[in-house]
């Protein structure tokens, strides 16, 4: 004996064949995919984004070697320049380091330490110095005399006179004296005009020392008191602009302090630019780093080892870079500041830097800007520290940018989203339509498969009664007349609805390929109504059915093919009928409305839900309600008559409420008399 499956097991077995099987796999098939695509673009976008930044960070590294390595060759150029110049003789050395020290706003400053001199180059461009050789003093004594005149007795007459004759010396450093002593008399003897003379006379001496500075600048120092005293204001402010140019320009030699002094004395009268200005603070900076150098120099020469370097050195909010060399008798310094840098050093590096999209920042060892600053931390930088590199400056490298590249970021990422989600779009798009084609297909696969075995039920029925009747009749078994001819009457009606249920399907295979004819007459609609239902009430009411006749007024004619309507009114009947399993009356009643014929057909039925009664024209379409009462049918009894009003250019209507029962109308238009 074969073994049984239990019946839940045979259940699984025959969902895994069916096609509901197929689709559910498919669509399962399709959310791994989706699922997988969402995955695999979001570890794109994330792996994009970090290629991205590594793409930068390269970049950024790259050019902030190329800096590094520009620069050191740079110092390492100096140097060899400073070793070069060390050899030379002082002559020489003037001439070369001049050269060496750059033109226009980029200039720096070359500075030589010898041990009893400091030279800077260009000349008379370091505010001051801070070493001068002590000037050789002239004989005080010689002016003794002078002196007592002036300062015991305040004999100024004689004290004039004195210096007067002094004055006349060959010494120009006598000469110098004389005439500065003679212009202080003069003033005190109220001789203005006499001692701005003598003034005159002292400025044409030029550098001549007096007391260890300039006869002119003292001369012209003189000259601006006096002025002030005679009131002249247009002229001691021009002449002191004058001096405060000439001292800022470094006309004189001069040490810390008497630079400072004159150039106090000089801002008494006089204000100077905006230009004077900037330079003065560019200047006392430069100054300040020479002195730095002159006390290294110091130590050296005491026996430090300070052979060689270079220092970037931060002064009054400014920065100075220092690079020196040194042998056993003179230092060489170069003394710059950041424009220098930048035009000297750094303007070959431009173009690099604009190919590479990069900025620069040079930051000291205190953590001073020395070129550039960053209002805040950029997100990426390449960062080279002053320990690796030996330079005297941090250099920070970052993007020039930053916002446009992650502008561009952006618009890739959203690029790359959008391709993804057009493609996911597709995806869920082809599955939506492949799902449905799929569904319909399944549906009219089941369809298919009720209307093959409907039919089959409704051949058998009248097929078994066939051969029953037949069987009797030809066995010779019935003995009575009249229950014979009730059996051909069965055997008759057996055929008839045979032949009924063939021709509707013979005329449905017609309708579907277009070829089923209609013959068209002039009919009296109230004959042919009454006829088809009359003749239907006598078959229903043997299945127990009272068919309700309500015909009113005169009906007008109409053009029509008398068997195919005839069929309709037949399906609409039976349908009223078979969905009535309780309720087994139903009503057929034409009249005439708005010059129309209207044939109605009313049951107490089963009813069709809302969303089903468009649907129920369709071929093979049945309502849930028809299945779960378990009434037989092929679904194709509506569709033929819709396709028969249809022919007739009439319509068909349906009024149903489930539970309640149904009406279904035929509107068919009059003929034209
Ligand atoms: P069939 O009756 O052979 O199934 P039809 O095309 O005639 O096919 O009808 C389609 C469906 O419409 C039926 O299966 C049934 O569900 C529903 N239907 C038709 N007429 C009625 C009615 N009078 N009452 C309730 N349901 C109906």
């Amino acid at each position: 004996m074969p073994k049984v499956l239990p019946e839940h097991a045979m259940s699984l077995i025959l969902w895994f064949r069916s096609p509901r099987y197929v689709l559910t796999l498919f669509l399962a098939i399709m959310l791994v995919l989706a699922a997988s695509l969402s995955w695999l673009s979001w570890r794109l976008l994330k792996q994009d984004r970090a290629l991205e930044s590594q793409r930068i960070q390269e970049r950024l590294d790259n050019a902030a070697d190329l800096i590094t390595a520009s620069l050191l060759r740079k110092f390492s150029e100096s140097k060899d320049q400073f070793t070069s110049l060390l050899a030379l003789s002082d002559s020489d050395l003037a001439m070369r380091a001049s050269d060496l020290s750059g033109q226009g706003a980029g200039t720096a400053l070359i500075v030589v330490f010898r041990p009893q001199a400091v030279d800077a180059y260009p000349r008379a461009t370091l505010l001051y110095y801070p070493f001068l050789p002590t000037a050789k003093e002239p004989l005080a004594s010689l002016f003794e005399a002078g002196e007592v005149a002036e300062f015991q007795q305040r004999d100024f007459a004689k004290a004039i006179t004195v210096f007067r004759e002094l004055s006349h010396s060959k010494d120009p450093a006598i000469r110098a004296g004389a005439l500065l002593r003679l212009g202080r008399n003069l003033r005190k003897a109220q001789q203005s005009r006499a001692a701005l003379d003598i003034y005159d006379e002292l400025d044409q001496m030029g550098a001549t020392q007096v007391g260890a500075l300039p006869a002119e600048l003292i001369a012209r120092h003189a000259r601006c008191t006096l002025l002030d005293e005679m009131k002249r204001t247009a002229e001691v402010k021009r002449e002191a602009g004058l001096l405060y140019a000439d001292l800022h320009n470094g006309r004189w030699k001069l040490d810390r302090g008497a630079y400072r002094f004159y150039a106090q004395e000089a801002s008494r009268w006089y204000t100077p630019d905006a230009e004077l200005q900037a330079h003065e603070q560019d200047g006392v900076p430069t100054a300040t780093a020479v002195e730095l150098l002159w006390e290294a120099w110091q130590r050296m020469r005491r026996g430090e080892d300070i052979a060689a370097g270079q220092r970037s050195v931060w002064i009054l909010g400014r920065s100075v870079l220092l690079v020196w060399q040194t042998n056993s008798d003179r230092l060489v310094a170069l003394v710059a500041g950041p424009r220098y840098l930048e035009q000297q050093w750094l303007s070959v590096l431009r173009p690099l830097m604009d190919r590479q999209s990069v900025r620069l920042a040079l930051i000291d060892a205190e953590g001073h800007p020395v070129l550039a600053q960053f209002s805040a931390t950029p997100p990426r930088q390449a960062v080279r520290n002053s320990a690796e590199t030996q330079l005297p400056w941090t250099l920070h490298v970052v993007s020039r940018d930053p916002m446009a590249e992650l502008t561009q970021q952006g618009n890739r990422r959203r690029l790359l989203l959008l391709a993804f989600t057009l493609v996911a779009t597709f995806v869920l798009a082809g599955s939506y339509f492949i799902a449905r084609a799929v569904t319909r297909e399944l549906e009219v696969v089941r369809l298919q498969s009720d209307f093959v075995s409907a039919v089959s039920h409704e051949f058998r029925t009248p097929l078994a009664s066939l051969r029953q009747l037949s069987e009797l009749l030809s066995d010779g078994r019935v003995p009575s007349e009249t229950r014979r001819q009730e059996y051909y009457e069965g055997l008759r009606r057996a055929s008839e609805r045979l032949y009924r249920l063939v021709e509707s399907l013979l005329d449905f295979g017609r309708m579907q390929a277009g070829a089923r004819q209609y013959r068209f007459e002039l009919l009296e609609m109230e004959s042919l109504f009454l006829s088809v239902v009359e003749e239907f009430a006598e078959e229903a009411g043997e299945r127990g059915y009272r068919v309700d006749i309500a015909q009113q007024g005169h009906l007008p004619r109409v053009q029509a093919d008398r068997e195919a309507l005839a069929r309709a009114l037949w399906n609409l009947l039976d349908n009223a009928v078979k969905y009535s399993p309780q309720n087994k009356t139903v009503k057929a009643e034409a009249t005439c409305e708005n010059g129309q014929v209207a044939i109605r057909v009313c049951d107490k039925g089963l009813g069709i839900a809302p969303h089903e009664q468009k649907q129920i024209f369709k071929k093979f379409v049945r309502a849930a309600s028809a299945d779960a009462a378990g009434a037989k049918g092929t679904g194709l009894g509506l569709t033929m008559v819709e396709h028969i009003v249809a022919a007739h250019g009439g319509q068909v209507r349906v009024d149903s409420e489930p539970g309640v029962g149904s009406t279904f109308t035929i509107i068919l238009p009059s003929a034209k008399e």
